[in-house]
Parts: structure tokens; C-alpha cells; sequence
């Protein structure tokens, strides 16, 4: 049963945040982007405020006229200062101003429960208005995935309303790489740590779209699964009817096993994590009840994407339906036109190994890499291969990951078929 409430005598001391509201005064660029509903504060904006904090102090922002603009959590080691809770009007930032945001996620969400879908994302930080606060769930299990230390002091109020708003057997903490780089500011807190309840002694399963998947939220990439791309999976599974399919940069297979139940008469999955791939044959397995995942081959390959996909054309192996979901390759504004050769070079590759009719599905998750520059460059790079695409599909984001600036959009995929 699950349990519904969270044992906060395990966590460690935090203290709370400083009564002292800081005061915050900006440039007239940053009221601009605040006034319409920007949710970060940048430190360069800030022009002056009234006492140095600690991270998650609450930051009132005022403009020009001494009037309330914002409220956010500050950050002292971070170049996005503040991150706004709320705009337009003050408020009482506590556990009922929590819950009442984390309820809202959760009810924009109930159009995915339809009982084949155990997992998904219940808060997307800054788009459900909780920024730098993600929580995915599967099945029973919440992971709490924080990307700034201003959360901490707030968890006290945080934890027993999210516990509220989804009753849940166990919550499992995660922290981004910015937090601990920080290690002092943690209070303890490990990454990958319960919070509430116990276990997990090993992977655990989840269903999505009646897919059996295993997952693992204390060790794996993100939360352990990348929940963002189940709508291009679903579009993979109808397009894989009697296919070879090749399933680049493959993590735990999710393309792969969609691909096997719609048809596909061979999978190759291909990553350089030996773990995840171990991960995706075992993904193969739990579904081997169904036909078509049963009749498929599977195939896994442990290496550098670049090199595999030079290998498989030179050898002439070739493919029906290449996929190829990298990691982001641009989390700096100065990466971006080293992402974009990457992206151009990985086209030109999957390419080489599709046969004539063969279908593309690539997809970028570098919020900086804008979707229109992305989708331009990847019909450049093929028209210039000799094989101008015939767009099927541009898909962004799935319902449980909502985009509410522009920062929030980064995930692209483009389907098109090759002649
Ligand atoms: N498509 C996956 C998610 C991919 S995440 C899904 O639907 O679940 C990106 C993956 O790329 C990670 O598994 C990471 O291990 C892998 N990766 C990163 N760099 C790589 C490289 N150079 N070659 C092969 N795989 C790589």
C-alpha cells in the first residue's frame, strides 16, 4: 500500500530560509523578460540588492517604480540568481503554495492515465512552474531530481506536499551536476538517496503504452529513463512493420522494443554504455510475452556512435528505419556550432547505412540548438549526401513535458523518408 506520508525525521538539518526577504532591483531588459513571465533572473541583471543571501532565500524583484514584479528562489552559485516562483503578485511561499502548484501538475496529467502508462513526468521544473524541480514517477516511485541547491531548505515543505498531492510507496532524491559540484551545500543529501519509504534493491518496472520497461532511478542517466520521447517511440512502433531497424545512441532500448512489438524483423542497438544496453536486452525480455518482440532479432553494440555507424557502412550493412536520439551536445551557448556538426555528421552517417525508401527519425535535445535551425540542417546535410529528405513528421514535446518559455523547448525530432 502505499504510503502516505513522508518520514521527515531522516532528513537531514536544513535550515529554513532566512525570514529576510532579499530585496532585488534590475535592469530594464530583465523587467521586460520578467513582465512576460520569464522565469529566470540572471546574475548580470541584477543592478543591486539589499544583503547577500544564502541559496534559497526568497528574492523580491521589483521594478523600476518600487513596485512587486517577482518572487523566486535564490542561488548564490548559480548564474540564473533567481528563479521565479511567482509573478505579477506576492505571495506566501509554503507548503499549501506547493502543493497547490505540484496539484496542477499532476491533474495536466491525467489525460496520459489510462492505466498503460505507469510512467511519466508529473513536474516539469520551470514549466509547471516549479523551477529547477523535476519529479518523475514510476509506478509507486517519485524521483525528486533537483537542479539547484535552493530547493534544500524548502524540502520540508516540499516533500510531505508532493506525498500528498501522489500518495507513493518511495521517493528517491537525484541531483544535477551543478549541485554537486557544491558538496558543501548539501547538508549530507546523497544522489541517488530514499527519502521516504525504502528499497529499491534493483531495477524496478514500469509500463509504458503497455510496454514492460525496467528502470533504474538511482543509478541511471537523468531519473533513469528518458520519459520524454515516449510519443517518437510510439511513432517509431508504427513504422517498423517488417523492418531492419538501427537504434543509435540506444540507452535502455525504449526505441528498440517499441520498434519490436510494431514489426520490426531485426534490431541493432547501439550506445556506449555497456550497462544500458544490458539494460535493453533485459527490456527485450520483459516483453517477450508479446508476439512481434518475441519474433524480432535483437542485437546490442557497445561503442561510439560515430565510429559503429562508419563501420556498419563500410561493412555495407544496411537498414529499413535508422534512429538516432543523441545526448545534448550543447549545454553552452559556445557549443552550439560544434552540436550542429555533430548533428549534420550524424545524418550524413545514419544515411550511409539507410537503404533507398528507408526512413530517418532524428531528434536533438539541446535546448540551445533552435528546432527550425536543427530540422534546416538535417535536410542541408542529406540534400547535399544526394538524398534530399521527404518529411513524414516534426514532433516537439510530449504532454507531460510542457514548454512554457522558450529556453523550456528543446526537444525536436524530424521523420522523413530518404530516396
Ligand atoms: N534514445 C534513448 C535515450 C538516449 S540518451 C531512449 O529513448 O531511452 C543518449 C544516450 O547516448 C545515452 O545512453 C548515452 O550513453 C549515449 N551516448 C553518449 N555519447 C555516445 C557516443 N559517443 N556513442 C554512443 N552512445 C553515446
Amino acid at each position: 500500500m502505499p504510503t502516505t506520508s513522508c518520514n521527515l525525521a531522516t532528513l537531514p538539518e536544513i535550515p529554513g530560509p532566512s525570514d529576510r526577504r532579499i530585496a532585488v532591483h534590475i535592469t530594464p531588459e530583465a523587467e521586460r523578460a520578467l513582465r512576460h513571465g520569464h522565469p529566470w533572473l540572471f546574475e548580470q541583471a541584477i543592478r543591486r540588492q539589499s544583503y547577500e543571501g544564502f541559496a534559497g532565500d526568497l528574492a523580491v524583484v521589483f521594478d523600476r517604480k518600487r513596485d512587486f514584479l517577482a518572487v523566486g528562489l535564490y542561488d548564490p552559485h548559480s548564474t540564473i540568481r533567481v528563479r521565479v516562483l511567482q509573478h505579477g503578485k506576492p505571495a506566501k511561499i509554503d507548503r499549501d503554495w506547493f502543493q497547490a502548484k505540484l496539484m496542477a501538475a499532476a491533474q495536466a496529467r491525467a489525460p496520459l492515465l489510462d492505466g498503460t502508462t505507469t510512467g511519466y513526468r508529473l513536474v516539469h521544473g520551470e514549466n509547471d512552474g516549479l523551477p529547477g524541480l523535476v519529479v518523475d514517477r514510476y509506478e509507486q516511485t517519485l524521483v525528486l531530481k533537483l537542479y539547484t541547491s535552493a530547493w534544500l531548505p524548502h524540502l520540508r515543505d516540499v516533500l510531505p506536499a508532493l506525498v500528498e498531492v501522489i500518495p507513493t510507496e518511495r521517493l528517491i532524491l537525484r541531483l544535477g551536476r551543478a549541485m554537486l559540484e557544491q558538496p558543501r551545500e548539501l547538508y549530507g543529501l546523497r544522489d541517488g538517496e530514499t527519502l521516504c519509504g525504502s528499497g529499491p534493491d534493483g531495477p524496478m518496472l514500469f509500463q509504458e503504452n503497455g510496454l514492460c520497461f525496467e528502470v533504474d532511478p538511482v543509478r541511471g542517466q537523468k531519473t533513469g529513463f528518458f520519459l520524454d520521447q515516449r510519443d517518437n517511440r510510439a511513432r517509431v512502433e508504427k513504422l517498423a512493420g517488417d523492418k531492419e531497424v538501427l537504434n543509435v545512441f540506444a540507452y535502455t532500448g525504449g526505441f528498440s522494443v517499441y520498434a519490436a512489438r510494431g514489426g520490426a524483423r531485426s534490431v541493432v542497438s547501439i550506445d556506449l554504455s555497456a550497462t544500458a544496453l544490458e539494460a535493453a536486452a533485459r527490456n527485450m525480455a520483459h516483453n517477450a510475452h508479446i508476439p512481434a518482440v518475441a519474433a524480432a532479432a535483437h542485437e546490442t553494440v557497445v561503442a561510439d556512435a560515430f565510429e559503429a555507424l562508419v563501420r556498419l557502412g563500410e561493412t555495407g550493412r544496411r537498414f529499413d528505419l535508422v534512429i538516432i536520439d543523441p545526448p545534448a551536445f550543447a549545454q553552452k551557448q559556445d557549443q552550439v556550432a560544434q552540436a550542429l556538426s555533430a548533428y549534420e555528421r550524424l545524418t550524413r552517417l545514419g544515411l550511409g547505412v539507410l537503404r533507398p525508401g528507408g526512413i530517418l527519425a532524428q531528434a536533438s535535445c539541446s535546448s540551445r540548438v533552435d528546432a527550425e535551425v536543427f530540422f534546416e540542417m538535417v535536410h542541408r546535410a542529406a540534400a547535399q549526401a544526394g538524398r534530399p529528405l521527404r518529411e513524414i513528421e516534426r514532433t516537439g514535446h510530449p504532454l507531460d513535458h510542457p514548454v512554457t518559455f522558450r529556453e523550456g523547448a528543446y526537444l525536436k525530432c524530424l521523420f522523413a523518408t530518404v530516396p
